[in-house]
């Protein structure tokens, strides 16, 4: 076979990549040096070390903003299962926070205390101030448009009471680390509007805060490796329903979920019935799931970005793309 052009024979594929400092022609088999080939070999055959990513990214967001806490962001998914593993690795974990809003799978809320217990890492329990039973009385059941103000109500209060608690008098700009389990995964929006794993500064609901999200890169396989690895415990609401359904505001549920959860878990849809009749009497919108006649079906692009409801959000933008 004659040399073509620059010498590279007809067919021959020629790559040149880069390992280290050094430049390596893989497929000019003659120029690689012995060294080289050995070091390709091991960076080749390396895996990418997910756990190692996961525990960087906590590092940074510790060593640089030297924070009060560091808190677990505990639902009861198996994302933040990992995510609260790998914190509780960390010298200055503190603990666990779960959000417990009031309308949600009771078995997610055991699992969790269950799961704490078990690890032996501290939790606490936040409530809102004003139940969402009182909430959709008032207002009738959320469609996506009003998820803003749900979160508002059932979440943000109770980050803000957790501020508050921790709120250090001699330096009250100290900052605290939330250690949540993102992943850009499992969102195609995500993949590009999230480009950082550390999110401090932002005013929603206090620059105090520092999100940290390790396991920003992790894949769904990573994530079942890591459980395997470390024998954690499954959440068997997840595994029945694939969602955790700690939180049941029906802001971005799917048709036919609540006749899901009635099937596994009858007491929490029995709840649901409970409070629709209760909405019905108040004259508001009743049916759980389902946005209010006449108004939008379509949440703003804020709304998809509220850094506590991204399973929902996640479950919701999957449900569009099925359908569209
Ligand atoms: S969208 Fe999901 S996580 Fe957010 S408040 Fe509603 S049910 Fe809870």
């Amino acid at each position: 076979m004659g040399s073509g052009v620059g010498g590279v024979r007809a067919g021959e594929i020629r790559l040149i990549m880069k390992v280290g400092r050094e430049r390596i022609l893989v497929s000019g088999v003659d120029h690689l040096s012995r060294q080289s080939t050995a070091k390709l070999k091991e960076t080749s055959m390396k895996p990418r070390d997910y756990q190692q990513e996961a525990v960087d990214v906590l590092s940074e967001a510790i060593d640089s903003y030297d924070p009060s806490h560091v808190f677990g962001l505990f639902s009861g998914g198996h994302d933040s299962l990992c995510a609260c593993h790998v914190a509780s690795r960390h010298p200055r974990f503190t603990g666990c926070i779960h959000i417990n809003t009031g309308i949600g799978i009771e078995e997610t809320r055991q699992f969790v205390r269950d799961t704490c217990k078990q690890y032996e890492w501290s939790l606490k329990e936040y409530e809102p101030p004003v139940s969402y039973e009182q909430l959709v009385v008032e207002q009738g059941f959320p469609g996506p448009a009003h998820h803003w103000k749900m979160y508002h109500r059932l979440k943000e209060r109770c980050l803000r009471e957790l501020l508050r608690d921790t709120a250090s008098p001699k330096n009250r700009r100290r900052k605290l680390v939330f250690v949540s389990g993102q992943r850009k995964q499992e969102s195609q929006r995500r993949m590009v509007t999230v480009d950082s794993a550390i999110v401090t500064g932002e005013k929603n609901p206090s620059p105090r805060i520092v999100w940290a999200n390790p396991l920003i890169n992790w894949t769904g396989s990573d994530k079942d490796r890591y459980i395997r690895e470390h024998s954690l415990p499954r959440n068997r609401v997840v595994q029945l329903m694939c969602m955790s359904g700690e939180c049941l505001c029906g802001a971005f549920a799917h048709e036919g979920e609540l006749n899901e959860i009635r099937l596994h878990y009858p007491k929490a849809a029995a709840e649901i019935d409970r409070i629709a009749a209760e909405v019905k009497k108040a004259g508001k919108h009743c049916v759980w799931g389902t946005a209010p006649p006449g108004k939008k079906n379509k949440p703003d692009s804020r709304q998809m970005e509220l850094p506590l409801c991204f399973s929902c959000t996640t479950k919701f933008e999957s449900g569009i793309n099925e359908t569209a």
